[in-house]
C-alpha cells in the first residue's frame, strides 16, 4: 500500500508536529500564513522510522516522492536542480518533534558541483559568493554525511589565511576560495578514495539518509535520555531552497527572540552578521552585531522584520526564537519555534501573557516546565559575600544563576570531578555538542568565544546551568590546563565563581544563600495550587529541611527517616551499644539512653511543621550500617562497654550480611527486637503530646512500618506500636489521634495489599525499593551496567529517576485498588525519588493517589507538575 512520505510546505498540516517535526510543521505554518519563507518539502518522521525498518535504506517509494517534490520545488523557484546555469540549491535540515539544538547537523548549498558553481558565479555576477558557497557545501557534506572530521577543513582555512596574510574568512578573495576548494576536494579524495560527488541527486539522497542516521548518534541519544524523549519518535528532514546571506554587504543572517530569553523582558532580542551564512552567528566565528543595528543598516528590512515577528508571537502566543536571512535586502524567515528560556524568563513571560490577555491562568500554568524551576531553587550568591568578592573579569550573562567551584578544562574532566562530588566550573574556548555531559555535570560554564546565542549559551539556558560566555580576555592553555585572567593564572582545581545574571567572574569561592519564592514565581504557584488535586508533601529528616520545605509550600511530611539522626556524634556510640547488645535487658538500657534524643528530634520536626501531617518511618536500614568497622572504633566501643576487643570484633563479624539490602532490615528488625519499635513509638507519641501541650499544634503522627511483605508481620509490629502509643497517651492524660500504616515497597505487599490494608490506615509507596525489588537490581550497583543498557537501547531511562509505569506502576495500581477495596478511605502517597519527577507525578495523579512526597527543593516542581496533571487530565 502506498503511503505519503513527503509533504510540500504549503500542504503540510501545521498541527502535525509528530509527523512533520517541529521545524517542518512551523515552516508549513509560516508558509500558509503568507510569510516570506524559502519553499521546500518535508520528508516525514515516519520515513525516518521506515528507513530504519528497511535496513537503513530509503524505499523506492520514498525516493520517488522525494524526486516528485523536488520537481515541484523547481517549478516554484524557477530554477533547476543540477542545472549548470541557474542551479536550484537546497539545504537539508533535521527537525524532530521537539527541537534538539545542535544535536543534528544541517547541510547548506546542496546541489553545487564543479560545473554548477561556475554557472552560479556568472548568474549572480559574484564569483566570491559562488565559491564561498561551494566550499561551505563541500565542508558540510564531508563532515555531516561522510564523517570527515571538521577540524581537517578548518586547518586548511587557517593555513590559507596565513599564506594570504589575512585574519577574517571574509578577507579571502574569490581566487583564494577557489584554491580552498581545490584543497578541500583533495582532502576528500584522500579520505574517501574517490572524487567529491558531482551528482546532485546522489548528494541529496545521501544527505537525507545522514540526517536519519544522526537520530541515533551518541549525542542525540544522551540528549534524549536527559529529556525523556523516546527513540521511536524519529526525525523529519526538511529540504529547503537556499537563500543567501553571504552575497555581500546588503545580505546577512541572524537569530532573534521576540522577548529576552534570559529575563523575559518584553523586548526584541537578537544578533546578526552582515555577509554571512547559516551557523556563522551561533558558531562564534565573528562577533555578531545587536539586532538594533539592523534598524540602522537596513531600515526597510527592519520594519518588515518587526511586522513579521510581532505576527509570529501573536500567532503562537509565546516567545519565538527565529532565524532569518537577508538576501540582497530581501528578508526571509527560516525558522521559528517557541524559544528556550531560563526559568525566571519562563515565569515572567507566562505571567505577562496572562496580563496581556493572551493566555488564561491555566494555559500559563502549562507553559512552564516544572523541571526548569529547579534553577530558581538553588543557591544564589550571598549579597554580602558578593560585595566583598573581587571581580576579575566580565563577559556576557548567557545563562543566569550563581556558580562557585573548581575549574576544569575538558568535558571529560568536568564529568569525572563532578562524579567525585566536586563543584565544577567548566572553562572552554567554546563548547560543542560533544561537551554535553560535561556541561550537564558542571555548576557553571565559562567560554572564551561565542555570543548570547552560542552553543554554550543556548544549551546552558536549557539546562538551567549558569553560563558566562564570550570572555575574550581569558587566555586558555589547554595543554597545561590553566587559564590567565587579570594577570593571574588559574590552574585546574582552583576556585572561581560565575554570576550568570551579571556576567561577572570572581577568582574565589563566593558563598551562596538559599532562594525564595516571590514575584512571578509566587503568582504562578498560586495559580497552580488552585487547580491541583494531588497534595504535595516532603521527605525531611531534620527541622531545618522541614522548615525549608514549608517555605516551598510543602503540606506535610511524607517521609521522615528516623535513622539519619543516629549518626550524629553524641548518639552513634549509644546506637552501637544497642546493636551489639547480646541480651534484651542490655539493649533496653541502650535504647533508654537514645529515647530523649529521638524524642527531641521529633519535637523539632513537629514544631517546624506546625499542624501539618507528619509521617515517621520506623528504623529501616540494615544494622551493619551503624556498626564500627575500623579496629580503632571497635576498640573504643569495647572500652565504653567494658568488654574485650576480641569479643566485640566477633559480634561485629557475626552481624555481617551477604546481601544487606535484602537482609535484616525494615520491620524485620522490629520482629527480632520489638524494643526498638517500642522506643521509637514512645518517642513519636511523647513528642507529639509535648508539642500539642506547649504549642497547641494539632499534631496527628502517622507511624509508618517499613519493608512489610506479609500481613502478619505488619500485625506483629503494629501491635507493639499501638500498645506503646496507647500507654503513653493514657499516661499523659490527653487526647491524641495517631495513625499506623505501612510502606508498600516489596512486590508481595503490593500483591497482597487487600489483606495488608486491614491493618494499615495508609500506604506510602516506597518506589526506590519497589523499583529495586521489581527489577531485581540494586540501586547502588545499577549505575555500573545501566550505561550498557542505554547504549544497547534496552532501557532509555533510569528507572530509579523516572517511574517504570509498565511494571512498577502496575504494582502501584494493583496495591491502590486492592487497598481501597478493603479500606475505602485509605490514604495513599508516594515517597520514593519519583515523587519529585513530573512524569511520575502525572502517573500518581492518574492512579488517584492522595499525595506525593519529595525532597524539599523539589516541592515547587511537584506542585506545578501536579497542577499540570490536573489540567491535562480534566
Ligand atoms: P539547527 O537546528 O541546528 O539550527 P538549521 O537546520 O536550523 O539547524 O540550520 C542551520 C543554519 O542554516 C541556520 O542558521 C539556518 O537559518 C540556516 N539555513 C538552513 N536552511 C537554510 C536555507 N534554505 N537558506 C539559508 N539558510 C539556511
Ligand atoms: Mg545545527
Ligand atoms: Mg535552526
Amino acid at each position: 500500500m502506498s503511503q505519503k512520505w513527503v509533504y510540500m510546505f504549503k500542504e503540510g498540516d501545521p498541527k502535525n508536529k509528530n509527523l512533520l517535526g517541529g521545524k517542518g510543521a512551523n515552516l508549513a505554518d509560516m508558509t500558509q500564513l503568507g510569510l516570506p519563507i524559502p519553499q521546500g518539502f518535508i520528508v516525514t518522521t515516519e520515513a525516518c522510522t521506515g528507513y530504519y525498518d528497511n535496513g537503513k535504506k530509503l524505499t523506492e517509494e520514498m525516493e520517488g516522492q522525494i524526486r516528485a517534490s523536488l520537481a515541484e520545488l523547481e517549478a516554484l523557484s524557477g530554477k533547476k536542480f543540477g542545472d549548470n546555469e541557474n542551479p536550484l540549491l537546497v539545504s537539508v535540515r533535521s527537525g524532530a518533534r521537539v527541537s534538539m539544538p545542535g544535536m543534528m547537523d544541517t547541510v547548506l548549498n546542496l546541489g553545487l558541483t564543479d560545473a554548477a558553481v561556475e554557472g552560479l558565479a556568472k548568474k549572480t555576477d559574484n564569483p566570491r559568493f559562488a565559491y564561498d558557497s561551494y566550499r561551505r557545501f563541500i565542508q558540510m557534506f564531508s563532515d555531516v554525511v561522510m564523517e570527515i572530521p571538521k577540524p581537517r577543513f578548518e586547518k586548511i582555512i587557517d593555513e590559507l589565511k596565513e599564506e594570504k596574510g589575512v585574519k577574517l574568512d571574509t578577507d579571502l578573495t574569490a581566487d583564494d576560495l577557489k584554491e580552498m576548494i581545490v584543497r578541500y576536494k583533495a582532502l576528500y579524495k584522500q579520505e574517501k578514495g574517490e572524487e567529491f560527488p558531482q551528482d546532485p541527486e546522489l548528494q541529496l539522497m545521501e544527505s537525507i539518509k545522514a540526517v536519519f542516521r544522526s537520530w541515533m548518534n551518541p549525542r542525540a541519544i544522551v540528549y534524549r535520555r536527559m529529556h525523556d524523549y523516546p527513540a521511536s519518535w524519529g526525525t523529519a528532514v526538511n529540504v529547503q531552497m537556499m537563500v543567501f546571506g553571504n552575497m555581500g554587504d546588503t545580505s546577512g543572517t541572524g537569530v532573534a527572540f521576540t522577548r529576552n530569553p534570559s529575563t523575559g523582558e518584553n523586548k526584541i532580542y537578537g544578533e546578526y552578521l552582515i555577509n554571512a551564512q547559516g551557523e556563522d552567528v551561533v558558531a562564534g566565528i565573528r562577533t555578531p552585531n545587536p539586532i538594533s543595528q539592523l534598524a540602522e543598516d537596513m531600515p526597510e528590512v527592519y520594519a518588515e522584520f518587526e511586522r513579521i515577528y510581532t505576527k509570529l508571537e501573536n500567532h503562537y502566543c509565546d516567545m519565538q526564537d527565529m532565524e532569518f536571512t537577508v538576501e540582497d535586502k530581501k528578508l526571509y524567515f527560516l525558522q521559528t519555534r517557541n524559544g528556550k528560556r531560563t526559568a525566571a524568563a519562563a515565569l515572567k513571560i507566562a505571567v505577562d501573557l496572562v496580563a496581556e490577555g493572551k493566555l488564561t491562568e491555566e494555559q500559563a500554568v502549562l507553559r512552564v516546565d516544572p523541571k526548569q524551576l529547579d534553577q530558581l531553587l538553588h543557591p544564589m550568591f550571598d549579597p554580602k559575600a558578593l560585595k566583598a568578592a573581587k571581580v576579575i573579569g566580565s563577559a556576557l550573562p548567557a545563562s543566569p544563576g550563581a556558580a562557585a567551584g573548581k575549574v576544569y578544562f575538558t568535558a571529560e574532566d568536568a564529568k569525572n570531578a563532578a562524579a567525585a562530588g566536586e563543584r565544577v566550573i567548566l572553562v572552554r574556548l567554546e563548547t560543542s555538542p560533544e561537551d554535553i555531559e560535561g556541561m550537564a555535570a558542571a555548576k557553571g560554564i565559562l567560554t572564551v568565544r561565542g555570543g548570547m546565542t552560542s552553543h554554550a549559551a543556548v544549551v546552558a539556558r536549557g539546562m538551567g546551568t549558569c553560563c558566562v560566555s564570550g570572555c575574550g580576555e581569558v587566555k586558555i592553555n589547554e595543554e597545561a590546563k590553566t587559564f590567565e585572567l587579570a594577570g593571574t593564572v588559574y590552574k585546574e582545581g582552583d576556585y572561581i565563581s560565575l554570576d550568570g545574571s551579571t556576567g561577572n567572574i570572581y577568582g574565589e569561592d563566593v558563598a551562596t544563600i538559599e532562594p525564595e519564592i516571590t514575584g512571578d514565581f509566587e503568582t504562578l504557584m498560586v495559580w497552580a495550587d488552585k487547580v491541583r488535586t494531588l497534595k504535595v508533601r516532603t521527605n525531611a529528616d531534620t527541622p531545618k529541611d522541614a522548615a525549608n520545605a514549608v517555605r516551598f509550600g510543602a503540606e506535610g511530611i511524607g517521609l521522615c527517616r528516623t535513622e539519619h539522626m543516629f549518626f550524629e556524634e553524641d548518639r552513634i556510640m549509644k546506637v552501637r551499644k544497642m546493636i551489639v547488645a547480646k541480651e534484651e535487658a542490655e539493649r533496653r538500657a541502650a535504647l533508654l539512653e537514645l529515647l530523649p534524643f529521638q524524642k527531641q528530634d521529633f519535637v523539632g520536626i513537629y514544631e517546624a511543621m506546625e499542624s501539618r501531617p507528619v509521617t515517621i518511618r520506623l528504623l529501616d536500614p540494615p544494622l551493619h550500617e551503624f556498626l564500627p568497622h575500623s579496629d580503632e572504633d571497635i576498640a573504643e566501643l569495647a572500652k565504653a562497654m567494658g568488654i574485650s576487643f576480641e569479643e566485640l570484633k566477633a559480634t561485629v563479624e557475626s552481624l555481617h550480611e551477604f546481601n544487606p539490602m535484602m537482609g535484616h532490615r525494615g520491620c524485620r528488625l522490629a520482629v527480632s527486637y520489638p524494643e526498638i519499635a517500642e522506643m521509637q513509638a514512645r518517642a513519636i507519641i511523647e513528642a507529639a503530646i509535648q508539642v500539642k501541650k506547649e504549642k497547641g499544634f494539632a499534631i496527628v503522627p502517622e507511624i509508618m512500618i517499613p519493608l512489610v511483605g506479609e500481613k502478619k508481620e505488619l500485625q506483629f509490629v503494629k501491635d507493639i506500636v499501638v500498645k506503646t502509643a496507647d500507654a503513653a497517651i493514657k499516661e499523659a492524660g490527653i487526647e491524641l489521634e495517631y495513625h499506623v500504616g505501612t510502606m508498600i515497597e516489596i512486590p508481595r505487599a503490593a500483591l497482597t495489599a487487600d489483606a495488608i490494608a486491614e491493618d494499615a490506615e495508609f500506604f506510602s509507596f516506597g518506589t526506590n525499593d519497589l523499583t529495586q525489588m521489581t527489577f531485581g537490581f540494586s540501586r547502588d550497583d545499577a549505575g555500573k551496567f545501566l550505561e550498557d543498557y542505554y547504549s544497547k537501547e534496552i532501557y532509555e531511562v533510569d528507572p530509579f529517576a523516572r517511574l517504570d509505569q509498565t511494571g512498577v506502576g502496575q504494582l502501584i495500581q494493583i496495591a491502590a485498588e486492592k487497598g481501597r477495596k478493603t479500606r475505602p478511605d485509605i490514604k495513599l502517597g508516594i515517597c520514593g525519588e519519583h515523587g519529585g519527577d513530573p512524569s511520575s507525578i502525572e502517573f500518581c495523579h492518574k492512579v488517584g493517589l492522595n499525595y506525593v512526597s519529595c525532597s524539599p527543593f523539589r516541592v515547587p516542581i511537584a506542585r506545578l507538575a501536579a497542577a499540570q496533571s490536573a489540567i491535562k487530565n480534566k
